[in-house]
């Protein structure tokens, strides 16, 4: 198979150009092999111990405030593979160093379920949202995977569907990525900015999930905007 493509661009606008970039970039991205990608839909059966939606968007905005965006990548990502994601999947997130050690890796995680049962929001049994999972033996033994709690999948899962999932959290790389198959679009086109600065909007409804979004793009556009939840 050939390993470069030729297309005459000379009748697409810069936005269509933009459009066929974004796809052969998210097709690249969908061909990475997944060690994991073993979802069996175990979670549909996952009994609560206290987390609701709700504290799922708080847990995603604490990690996102606090620069702990690899957890919040590693967790998302995690959640659409039905629940686990592979030592190797966080190691390409985070861009580390095959030698680092992923000690208290999650730690970010328990400190924040600490703080949430603290303030009464999260009962003191709650199981933490995300664990390693090690290999068997003894000594030291490193985690080869991390799991989110069955419940979360669950929650997520239930609440929207796959392909808006890969929506959150993509933070202002999100202007560039474009709406999913199922996103219809709501109301007009609204153009913001001048000066420099550009912050187009469109609203969309998905018509798989009833999830609404709002699309911010331009150069000082916020990306994909949950609306509803
Ligand atoms: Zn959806």
């Amino acid at each position: 198979m050939a390993d470069t493509l030729n297309l005459d661009i000379s009748d697409l606008t810069p936005e269509e150009v933009g459009r066929v970039l974004a796809l052969v970039r998210s097709m690249r991205d969908e061909s990475v092999p997944h060690a994991e990608s073993t979802d069996d839909s175990s979670w549909a059966e996952a009994a609560s111990t206290g987390w609701t939606l709700d504290l799922v968007l708080v847990l995603r905005e604490m990690l996102r405030r606090r620069g702990n965006d690899v957890q919040l990548e590693a967790f998302n990502q995690a959640i659409r593979n039905g629940g686990e994601i592979s030592r190797e999947d966080i190691f390409r997130i985070g861009n580390y160093e095959p030698k680092r050690q992923l000690k208290n890796w999650t730690k970010p995680l328990r400190t924040i379920t600490s703080e949430l049962v603290e303030r009464g929001s999260l009962p003191e049994d709650a199981e933490f949202p995300m664990e390693a999972d090690y290999t068997e033996g003894s000594g030291y033994r490193q985690a080869h995977l991390f799991r989110v709690a069955p419940e979360i999948v669950k929650i997520v899962k239930e609440a929207m569907c796959d392909d808006c999932w890969k929506l959150v959290d993509t933070g202002t790389k999100g202007r560039n990525v474009p709406p999913h198959a199922r996103l219809e679009r709501v109301g007009n086109f609204r153009q913001f900015g001048g000066s420099g600065m550009v912050a187009d909007e469109q609203d969309y409804h998905c018509t798989a999930c009833g999830k609404d979004w709002m699309h911010e793009t331009g150069n000082s556009g916020m990306g994909w905007v949950e609306t509803s939840h």
